[in-house]
């Protein structure tokens, strides 16, 4: 069998991607295996917070992010019917943090710009076109078995991160738990090339509804000025093609965002959300990073961001694990800070989110908008909700774990 001493990373999504270019920067030697022959463009995150972008950064990718994306400072919670109950800004956070926005910038352009600087360094390979069918754990070894278009390959490594998004072969043919729940409706999501700042939009807006809540996102395009994301339940009982049809589309536009103007759709398309988290991070010589180890709905941006913060936390321990500066305990570190984030910030606080966003009790509802309405006019109230939902606070949450 192929031995190959460098560390496995499976997936090029931008999680896989940020963690070779985490080891890369470290001189750590790496190989990413990717099932599609090129990169995915896949219409999902785009709204990058304040940590992730100090962390991308530090990996030197600034210049490359910073002439594309928009930078967001303020941000919405309306209500359907009665229009806008808070506002935050997070320019209030200027003191802690050079990244006091939130960044809309569709993530296959921060694969691209990981792919161009990793193309450039010697130590990593990027192999496309290659799925990885399972792995198996050896005593101080995985084994991967991969298939190509025409063939069955098995190669032995050190090391391998799991980074293979939601359905990750690593993570259930390692013998990872993950649980959770699915979310009973489906996800609408939808890009407009139309200015809904005319509707009174700021670039980021969550609307409440019981059944027609939405969320509305200003996103990059180096093609054009006005491309929007709205995303909105779907019923889970009607067929996918009925639910995609454009007349439907448009209504359902026009009822969500309370316009009868015509919306001119670049894109649509539905899907299923989940809640869960697996059991561990790490096991033997495997390590779980982004969709692969947590999932969660999309209100609020946490999984690509949370995906990036694994991947910067997980990149320079196991940078010590391979050059013999600290034991493998430094893993299980890796995988109890992350894996606590994962569960009390970002489960929690989408979880919350989506609740304040459909609640369908009249009552309830008003009471948890008087809430937050209260929240955004207190500075000091607003600040530690700006520090919770920026993801600030999550990083030092983990850093007191040890
Ligand atoms: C509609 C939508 C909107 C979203 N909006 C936001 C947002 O605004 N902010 C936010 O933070 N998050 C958002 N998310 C979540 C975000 O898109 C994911 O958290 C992110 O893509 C996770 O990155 P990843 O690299 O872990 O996984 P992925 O992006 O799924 O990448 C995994 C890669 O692994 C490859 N792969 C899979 N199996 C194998 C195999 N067996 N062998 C080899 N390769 C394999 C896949 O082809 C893929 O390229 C959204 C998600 C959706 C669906």
């Amino acid at each position: 069998m192929h031995q190959d001493e460098r560390i496995a990373i499976i997936g090029a999504g931008p999680v896989g991607l940020t963690t070779a270019l985490g080891l890369a920067r470290r001189g750590v030697p790496c190989v990413v295996y990717e099932s599609l022959s090129t990169l995915a463009r896949e219409q999902r995150g785009a709204a990058f917070h304040p940590p992730t972008l100090e962390m991308l950064h530090e990996l030197g990718l600034g210049e490359a992010l910073m002439h594309m994306g928009l930078r967001i400072p303020v941000w919405q919670m309306r209500d359907r019917v009665n229009g806008i109950y808070a506002e935050f800004d997070l320019g209030s956070l200027a003191d802690v943090t050079k990244f006091p926005f939130r960044f809309h910038l569709p993530q296959h352009y921060l694969s691209a710009a990981l792919l161009d600087e990793l193309r450039r360094h010697p130590l990593v390979e990027i192999r496309f076109g290659e799925t990885l069918e399972r792995v198996e754990l050896e005593d101080k070894s995985v084994r991967l078995i991969f298939s190509t278009e025409n063939e069955h390959r098995e190669t032995r490594v050190p090391w391998v991160v799991g980074a293979d998004g939601a359905r990750s072969t690593v993570r259930k043919t390692g013998g990872f738990e993950f649980d959770g729940f699915t979310w009973r409706e489906k996800f609408l999501v939808t890009n407009v090339h139309n200015a809904l700042e005319t509707l009174g939009y700021t670039g980021t807006a969550y609307v409440s509804d019981p059944d027609a809540w939405a969320v509305v996102l200003k996103l990059y395009d180096d093609a054009c000025d006005d491309l929007w994301r709205v995303a909105m339940p779907a019923d889970p009982h009607v067929e996918d093609e009925v639910l995609l049809e454009p007349e439907n589309v448009q209504r359902r536009l026009r009822e969500v965002l309370g316009s009868d103007m015509t919306f001119s759709v670049a894109y649509s398309g539905t899907y299923r959300v989940h809640q869960r988290v697996a059991d561990t991070f790490f096991k033997g010589r495997i390590l779980l990073a982004g969709d692969a180890a947590h999932i969660n709905n999309p209100i609020g941006g946490f999984g690509l961001n949370g995906g990036i913060h694994d991947a910067c936390n997980l990149a320079p321990k196991l940078a010590d694990v391979w050059e013999g500066l600290a034991g493998e305990d430094a893993l299980e570190l890796y995988s109890r800070q992350r894996r606590t984030v994962a569960l009390e910030v970002v489960q929690k606080n989408s979880i919350r989110n989506k609740n304040l966003m459909d609640e369908h009790d009249p009552n309830v509802r008003l009471r948890n908008q008087q809430a937050m309405h209260e929240i955004s006019l207190d500075p000091q109230k607003s600040r530690e909700y700006l520090m919770e939902t920026s993801m600030l606070s999550s990083i030092v949450r983990a850093d007191q774990i040890c």
